[in-house]
């Protein structure tokens, strides 16, 4: 089993100009809030593919890919959810190029692989995470599951209780 990587010294490489490597590492993902609920990648150590470059100008070229599960609450009808989520995510750090090329994950020569990949697996998520696309979600009125409900739950309006002061008047 592979040991999983919070950081990642890229001098140890020792790459030329250039030259580039692809590593295949296991990250942890911290859980994610959104909302009120707390949402966990699954499997909590990431297998990911880190891409390496050293650019011939000095610096590095970094490519983080990986997909995961993100499981916790669906949020229509609560029951346990856990999409997909694929993430594909760059970065560039060239020391001297200006803010635009420097990476906030990269310090002198360590990448902060965890941070980087909570991150890019926050960004990756749905904006709304189901327990399956068409969830139909709980009943407005009574929170029964309508998955389990099927489509003839339904309750009769409410009369209104204007109309019922009204239909007092009338009879007296
Ligand atoms: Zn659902
Ligand atoms: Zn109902």
């Amino acid at each position: 089993m592979a040991a999983t990587t919070h950081d990642f010294d890229l001098a140890a490489l020792r790459l030329a100009p250039g030259e580039g490597r692809r590593l295949e590492l296991e990250v942890p993902i911290e859980p994610l809030e959104l909302g009120s609920e707390v949402y966990a990648a699954e499997p909590p150590r990431v297998p990911v593919e880190l891409t390496i470059s050293r650019m011939t100008g000095g610096g590095y070229a970094l490519r983080l890919r990986f997909s995961a599960a993100i499981g916790g609450p669906c949020m229509r009808c609560l029951k346990p959810a856990a999409p997909g989520v694929e993430v594909d995510a760059r970065e560039v750090d060239r020391p001297g190029g200006g803010e635009e090329l420097d990476s906030p994950y990269v310090s002198e020569e360590t990448v902060d692989l965890a941070g980087w990949g909570r991150d890019a697996f926050a960004l990756a998520v749905p904006a709304k995470i189901l327990c399956r696309e068409d969830c139909p979600g709980l009943c407005p009125v009574c929170a029964a599951d309508l998955a389990a409900a099927g489509p003839d739950h339904h309750h009769d309006p409410e009369p209104d209780p204007r109309w019922a002061k009204l239909r007092e008047l009338k009879l007296e």
